[in-house]
């Protein structure tokens, strides 16, 4: 793989706690050091380490979206419950490991979740999905981090209800840690306003629940962190009302496309607003291979037991479209139909950047960015996705209600769109990838200068070096390095998980 993060760096690291080598301090080469944190792991676990070379590693090596996140770990570890990995995040910082922590394998961004000479943590044996009860009577269902999103719906589909969580069925619950749009998001805000309680385990091998009422500063910052503060290893989410509903996907030829940016428009800043059962997700493609554009947006009514779009929705389906899937659901058909053809095991970048709703920046980012991709020639498989994502006031609201989250969008009263773009290749190609990058740059740089940006970079849909956490502002970012120091003093999810965005 071409994206390295630490395969020819060499570290210079303190041998002094690693059992059997010599007291005196000296240098060693990354790859040694992964190895001997592997040797003292697979000591303390060993049927719970997959080895360089064996099957095991492989599969989970390569259980990724992107082939950018393929690397070469030590070794990767796989607990079964919530003490093996207390248990092992004490020894990774006893002995200056270095680790990632991977959930569903969809981040985009290289080395978010895998890393290069160090230790791989996967969920791949703690996936436990179950419904329970509070002591004031309200349900929620307890995930842990191995399960994807699709899993989860398939659960709460037999009970009719459905918690906050992502849209396509192979992702995971790390979208539970960045902000989260859901089916449900206008009426109840984003995935991480709706976790009532995570598990997390902290540095020194603490096991302890953050909730609003039990370390909440802690629980706050979770709410939009990351990897910055512990790992995760139950999610407790809100639960509400499910299907099935009325959902499905409509999908238009180019000559459409006016048509789509108005009802993107539309959808934003009324269909949104006014009936918060309305979900889209606007969505446009290009086809390299076939120089095609096609429209292809999602669409859903949340109310249980809804057969068919409210007259609010008509927009969508009274386009002249290629294709139309709306029936009556459950949410896991819903999510796994919307997955068909998400570029699994191709090369992925994305980027994002936020704008207040405009239809006529709608229009010129679309076009220039299509624009771009059209001037590439002789890609095999070059894709491009752009998708238009309403944050409204609602959604922003439902987060102070919920005990604050650290994302610094509270109080806004605008109508926000959350941009993305999405560049799917066959195999890496470095010139590709810089030039997309500089389209990307350019479109922001033209939305700021026309004083639509705003400076909220959603976690989930950001790549490789925007700057996330300074998006928040000043006071947020404040806070959660403040909260950081508290629940971590020595840096541990700062120096010891590289990948990801970093507080510091
Ligand atoms: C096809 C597709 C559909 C998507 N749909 C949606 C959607 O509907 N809504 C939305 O908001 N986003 C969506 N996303 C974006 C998604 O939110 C991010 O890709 C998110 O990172 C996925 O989480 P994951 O667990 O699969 O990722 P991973 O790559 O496994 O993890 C992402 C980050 O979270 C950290 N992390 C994961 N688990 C833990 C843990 N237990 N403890 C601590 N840190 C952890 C990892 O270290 C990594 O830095 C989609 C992405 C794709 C590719």
């Amino acid at each position: 793989m071409v994206v390295s993060i630490s395969s020819i760096c060499l570290t210079a690291v303190g041998l002094s706690s690693l059992s059997g080598l010599a007291a005196a301090q000296h240098i060693i080469s990354a790859a040694q050091k992964g190895a001997q944190c592997c040797n003292l792991l697979t000591k303390a676990f060993p049927s719970k380490v997959a080895q360089n070379g064996t099957t095991a590693y492989t599969t989970e090596d390569q259980n990724f979206w992107s082939t950018s996140e393929w690397l070469s770990p030590s070794c990767i570890f796989e607990p079964t419950q919530a003490k093996d990995v207390a248990k092992a995040v004490k020894l990774f910082a006893d002995n200056e490991c270095e680790f990632a922590i991977r959930g569903g394998g969809h981040s985009a961004v290289p080395g978010a979740a895998n890393i290069d000479d160090g230790i791989l943590i996967t969920f791949t044996n703690m996936k436990n999905v179950s419904i329970h009860t509070d002591k004031e009577g309200a349900q929620f269902v307890s995930v842990q981090p191995g399960a994807v999103w699709g899993d989860v719906y398939a659960y709460c589909d037999q009970y009719s209800v459905v918690p906050m969580c992502g849209r396509y069925y192979p992702v995971g619950t790390g979208l539970a840690l960045g902000a989260g749009f859901s089916f449900l998001s206008n009426e109840n805000g984003f995935a991480v306003d709706n976790v009532k309680t995570y598990e997390v385990i902290l540095a020194d091998g603490t096991i302890l629940e953050a909730s609003q009422t039990s370390h909440p500063d802690l629980f706050r910052s979770l709410k939009g962190g990351g990897n910055n503060f512990g790992v995760v290893t139950r999610y407790d989410l809100y639960l509400y009302q499910g299907g099935p509903v009325v959902g499905g996907q409509i999908q238009t030829p180019e000559n459409q496309t006016e048509k789509w940016l108005d009802l993107t428009y539309d959808y934003s800043v009324r269909q949104a607003v006014v009936d918060v059962k309305t979900h889209a997700l606007p969505a446009i493609l290009y086809l390299g291979d076939t120089d095609e554009v096609l429209t292809s947006t999602p669409v859903y009514y949340n109310a249980h037991n809804s057969s068919a779009l409210p007259p609010i929705m008509a927009g969508w389906y009274n386009m002249t479209a290629s294709s139309d899937t709306v029936r009556q659901a459950s949410y896991a058909a819903l999510a796994k139909e919307f997955n068909a053809n998400q570029g699994d095991g191709s090369f992925q970048e994305q980027r994002t950047y936020t704008i207040t709703a405009n239809r006529e920046e709608y229009a010129r980012v679309w076009y220039s960015f299509l624009e771009w991709g059209r001037s590439i020639e002789n890609v095999t498989g070059l894709t491009l996705l752009h998708c238009n994502m309403p944050l409204t006031p609602r959604m922003m609201e439902a987060g102070v209600e919920k005990g604050s989250n650290s994302l610094g969008l509270a109080g806004t009263d605008d109508v926000l769109s959350i941009l993305y773009f999405g560049l799917t290749l066959e195999t890496y190609n470095e010139t590709i990838v810089n030039s997309f990058n500089s389209i990307f740059a350019t479109l922001q740089e033209e939305s700021k200068s026309r004083g639509l940006l705003n400076p909220y970079i959603m976690w989930n849909y950001a790549g490789l070096g925007q700057e996330v956490f300074p998006s928040y502002g000043y006071s947020s970012l404040g806070f959660m390095k403040k909260v950081s120091k508290r629940y971590d003093p020595k840096g541990v999810f700062q120096r010891l998980v590289p990948g990801g965005f970093k507080l510091n």
